[in-house]
């Protein structure tokens, strides 16, 4: 998916300043965006008060948007460098198109991973014909810089891991959780699940204390460590933690829960770019716009979306965090 935002702002982001070493529980809200021509997302990542949890950085979450006489996604080929995009699906099909030639259906709990590396284009939309319901969310992993020149690559794996127990059956995205590993190539130490609580559910999953964890609240009425997290929320949970609590009182819920190691590097994020100085975004930029280094997406029916213009204040990845 494409950050649409027609004036995007840049983002410094990484680093331990923005992290919090110990357990704390902050809910954020998303920022409403509109995406494509029907569709209006929110971007819990990069928010205001959190930029990344461990090496994610970007999180949006879209629907449940009845599409039954609409389009549905549509969004035309766009440019990515130095990251990897995760499509999940709660509902509806997406078709993924690439410039590597890729042409995949991304179905409801399938792992859709991009990496994006040195440049990958890509476009994303609803079948032509597709159901009433379209309910998922866009995440993307920032990769190191020992990596973020790597070949563009495309992962689709329908079946994917998974953990049950005390109400709660957990899908793996990416990394591990109790014991289950996702099969998606991963470049630094992270894990995304996505949790399915029954009602009446109580758990406490095993955390990794090392690592920094946020939940996304996705449907129903999840209680994430005493919390009662509203769909399309996330509660940020910091570092420290050896297990979560999980409840579900009020009938069944869904949960994204997302989490890595914290990211020491410091990264310049702007539209759909992930860099480390204003060079880099400036020659990604030229590079889409004069229609090198990215490759071609066949097979969609519509122009591929202009680069915004580039802000002029400097990117400065050093910069203070807010
Ligand atoms: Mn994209």
């Amino acid at each position: 998916m494409s950050n649409l935002d027609l004036k995007p702002q840049p983002s410094i982001c990484g680093g331990r300043d923005g992290v919090s070493a110990q357990p704390v529980r902050e809910l954020l809200t998303g920022k409403q965006v509109p995406l494509g021509e029907s569709t209006v997302v929110r971007r819990l990542l990069p928010n205001l008060g959190r930029r990344m949890v461990g090496a994610w950085c970007f999180v949006d979450h879209y629907g449940p948007d009845d599409i039954e006489s609409e389009p549905g996604m549509r969004v035309a080929p766009h440019p990515h460098i130095g990251l990897q995009t995760v499509s999940w699906l709660h509902d509806g099909f997406v078709e993924h198109r690439d410039s590597l030639g890729t042409v995949q259906t991304v179905r409801p709990r399938e792992l859709g991973l991009m990496t994006a590396g040195r440049a990958i284009a890509h476009a994303e939309q609803s079948p032509a014909s597709h159901g009433k319901w379209l309910h998922g969310a866009q995440l993307w992993v920032a990769l190191p810089d020992a990596h973020r020149f790597t070949d563009p690559a495309f992962e689709h794996h329908a079946e994917l891991p998974r953990v049950q127990g005390q109400g709660v059956d957990a899908t793996l995205i990416l990394g591990s959780l109790d014991g289950a590993t996702s099969p998606g190539h991963v470049f630094s130490p992270l894990m995304g699940a996505d949790l399915t609580l029954a009602a009446g559910a109580n758990a406490r999953l095993p955390l990794h204390p090392d690592f920094e964890y946020a939940a996304l609240a996705m449907t129903g009425a999840a209680v994430v460590d005493d919390v009662c997290v509203e769909p399309g929320s996330l509660l940020y949970l910091g570092c420290g933690r050896r297990e979560l609590p999980l409840r579900a009182d009020d009938g069944p819920a869904s949960v994204l829960l997302l989490g890595g190691e914290p990211f020491e590097e410091k990264l310049v994020m702007w539209w759909n770019f992930v860099a480390r100085t204003h060079e880099d975004i400036e020659a990604a930029r030229e590079a889409w716009m004069h229609g090198t280094a990215f490759g071609t997406v066949h097979g969609y029916d519509g122009a591929p979306i202009p680069a915004p213009e580039l802000p002029p204040l400097r990117l400065k990845p050093r910069g203070r965090e807010r």
